[in-house]
């Protein structure tokens, strides 16, 4: 077998086995050997890139970033579909279907997927491009990130049309996303409020590598091309899901608006025990003559109709508003609610959000209010029932105190939290704090979980981060379920933390508006911690994307002098305070403003080492020769086409050598 077919053959072994675990959920092989035989040709291909191809598998991990994302028109509209609500409102539109058509009808029923719609272009069988709803006469193209979703297939099987495009909704199953917040909050984040939204903000991320990381997925519903290989709606779904996309199973043919509203009772119920979110049916009439004949309204076609479910709700009783304190000193009102079944939970609690929200609403101690639980997690309540009010109910008078350590609250202009200030005393601000620096995207301390924290601070041994290294053997054996090897690993594990470069270190500080982006841009700008000190906040605001609530933040953080004092500490400690000197002294911009492709194998340093030197001094790496490349660093056994072309675009061919030279 020559290298060439042993490539394709990957690529189609790695195809066929994301579409049985992705798409039917019907794995062959274990998770390893996939990785191996991906491992194999990523190797194949990083040796031979003149057999290069932008829809391989290799692909799905991401790693194009894409700056600014290309407005596209879309070729066939994206249209909206208009609502329905009821039982007569579903007759309505079955009256005006029949006025203008003949014949019998037939209804498809498929759920509504509740994300964020997209448009795939296929030519040839294989992935052209991936486009946003945008206004529905042209979106983004957000191609990069799309392909990292392993259920859309990159190259299609069977009797595809020879170009068409596919409609779909882009998803965030439940599981992936409760996975997502529990990571995000053990990060110290904000968890993000729902799939939906989280799903939709997906698509515009610029780094596809991190898009790679969300457990999205696809679920299509409408094929649109000039000549439809089918007859009717539902011929169609099955047509695409030969061809290897996630078509869910649930749709079906109804022969009169009886059945379709069986179908929605059905589903109003059944739709929680579903992996993903829904909020509705969509009913399309499924003969796609009709359909033609039906045509559209200025908005949505005249052949379908959207039936939305209820959003759930429930009344219950408020028995009492208590106060949480996070991390940073946010104040989170809570409703502790008399127990109420709700979209397939039982519901307790509910946030209030904010002393506004509470005022808006008028909501008591006592009350009965109404409890909705839509995509978010947590959920909300709604509104009062007035007419249950006990009339001698007193107003909500928001708390004054913090509920752990009594210090007076207070609100910044502007802002919608109250704050408890006691910074360095307030036990729920110092514990979150100190676990936020300890947990993974921050100093990745192993042996030191959560409670631990909890128990070191409880028994007065820490009272922040820097006292984490002061910590000794012997302190830590008396704690509750504390062994000498768990004792040994958690010394170690701290130990450890001082290698974890400045950029995280300055994340795990846990400065408010500091997340992990923000440390990175700041740390890269400033190199050490002590040029950050030293800034002001006209110094900061200078910086690119650095707002004024950054600026604020870290102004104030770095004013008090407890804080100094800590960072005083650290430094002593040994944790990096400053970009590593080794790595910055290999930075230059040498290199700047220039695009090179690598190809081919090198005698003195590997591809990837190349790959790093260049973007070490300020170039630029590219996958593909074109106009826009300056070099191309020729090595052996380079591929005859790269060669070509780049000839013929005039590009600058260069050895290894005379790479190395540049930069000498
Ligand atoms: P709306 O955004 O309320 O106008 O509803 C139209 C949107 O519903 C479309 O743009 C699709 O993204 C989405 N949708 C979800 N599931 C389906 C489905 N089965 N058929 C058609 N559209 C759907
Ligand atoms: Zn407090």
């Amino acid at each position: 077998m020559t290298t060439e077919e042993k490539i394709r053959q990957l690529r189609e072994e790695l195809n066929h086995h994301n579409y049985l675990y992705y798409v039917l959920d019907k794995p062959e092989i274990s998770d390893y050997d996939f990785d191996m035989k991906l491992k194999e040709l990523q190797e194949l291909e990083e040796q031979y890139p003149e057999y290069e191809d932008p829809n391989s598998p290799t692909r799905r991990v991401g790693g194009a970033v894409t700056k600014s994302f290309e407005t596209v028109v879309h070729q066939y509209r994206m249209y909206s579909l208009s609502n329905s609500y009821s039982q007569e409102e579903l007759e309505d539109w079955e009256k005006r279907v029949k006025k203008l058509v003949d014949g019998k009808l037939q209804y498809v029923c498929e759920l509504k997927y509740d994300g964020a719609s997209i448009s795939l272009t296929y030519e040839n069988g294989k992935l052209k491009r991936a486009v946003t709803r945008g206004d529905g006469f042209q979106g983004d193209d957000v191609t990069n990130n799309i392909k990292t979703i392993r259920s859309i297939p990159l190259k299609l099987k069977g009797d595809y049309p020879e170009k068409f495009d596919i409609r779909g909704e882009i998803i965030l199953p439940y599981e992936g996303f409760a996975k997502m917040n529990a990571e995000r909050v053990e990060a110290g984040e904000e968890p993000y409020a729902n799939p939906r939204n989280t799903a939709s903000g997906s698509l515009k991320l610029q780094d596809s590598a991190e898009v790679a990381r969300r457990p999205l997925d696809c679920l299509l519903y409408s094929i649109v091309t000039e000549k439809i290989p089918a007859k009717t709606h539902f011929e169609t779904l099955e047509k695409a899901r030969s061809w290897g996309f996630k078509v869910p199973a649930e749709a079906e043919l109804k022969d009169n608006i009886g059945e379709v509203l069986d179908y929605i009772n059905y589903w109003d119920i059944h739709r929680h025990d579903l992996p993903y979110e829904t909020d509705g049916v969509v009913v399309k009439v499924n003969d796609l003559h009709q359909q033609d004949e039906l045509g559209y309204t200025a908005k949505s076609p005249r052949w379908a109709i959207a039936y939305k479910f209820k959003a759930e709700q429930e009344a219950t009783k408020l028995k009492k508003i208590t106060y949480q304190v996070g991390r940073t000193g946010a104040i989170t009102p809570v409703a502790n609610l008399e127990p109420v079944q709700l979209a397939g939970t039982i519901v307790k609690r509910a946030s209030l959000h904010n002393a506004d929200q509470i005022a808006k609403l008028d909501i008591r101690e006592g009350d009965t209010v109404f409890v909705e639980k839509g995509g978010e997690i947590i959920p909300k309540i709604v509104g009062v029932d007035f007419t249950k009010r006990d009339p001698d109910t007193p107003e909500t008078k928001y708390a004054e105190n913090c509920p752990e350590c009594g210090t007076e609250l207070i609100r910044k202009e502007g802002e919608a939290q109250h704050y408890c200030p006691n910074y360095n005393g307030c036990p729920p601000q110092i514990i979150g704090r100190i676990q936020h620096y300890i947990s993974r995207k921050a100093m990745d301390i192993e042996g030191l979980g959560g409670e631990t924290v909890a128990l070191l601070v409880n028994a007065n041994l820490i009272e922040n981060y820097a006292d984490l290294y002061t910590l000794k053997k012997e302190d830590i054996l008396p704690l509750e379920r504390m062994a000498e090897k768990s004792a040994e690993n958690l010394i170690n594990g701290i130990e450890k933390s001082k290698e974890i470069p400045f950029e995280r270190t300055l994340f795990a500080l846990g400065i408010r508006y500091v997340g992990e982006t923000v440390a990175k841009k700041l740390a890269k700008h400033y190199k050490s911690i002590d040029a950050l000190m030293a800034a002001s906040e006209e110094d900061l605001l200078a910086i690119d994307e650095i707002g004024e609530s950054i600026a604020r933040s870290v102004r104030e953080f770095f004013s008090s002098e407890e804080n100094r004092e800590i960072i005083r500490r650290l430094k002593d400690y040994g944790v990096q305070l400053e970009i590593d000197a080794e790595l910055l002294a290999n930075h230059t911009d040498k290199l700047a403003g220039n695009t090179f492709v690598i190809s081919g194998v090198f005698e003195k340093v590997s591809r990837n080492e190349l790959k790093k030197m260049i973007e070490e001094n300020g170039g630029k790496v590219s996958g593909s020769i074109s106009g826009k490349t300056d070099y191309l660093v020729a090595g052996e056994n380079m591929g005859p086409s790269k060669l070509a072309k780049a000839e013929k675009l005039g590009t600058n061919i260069i050895s290894e050598d005379e790479f190395l030279k540049m930069l000498s």
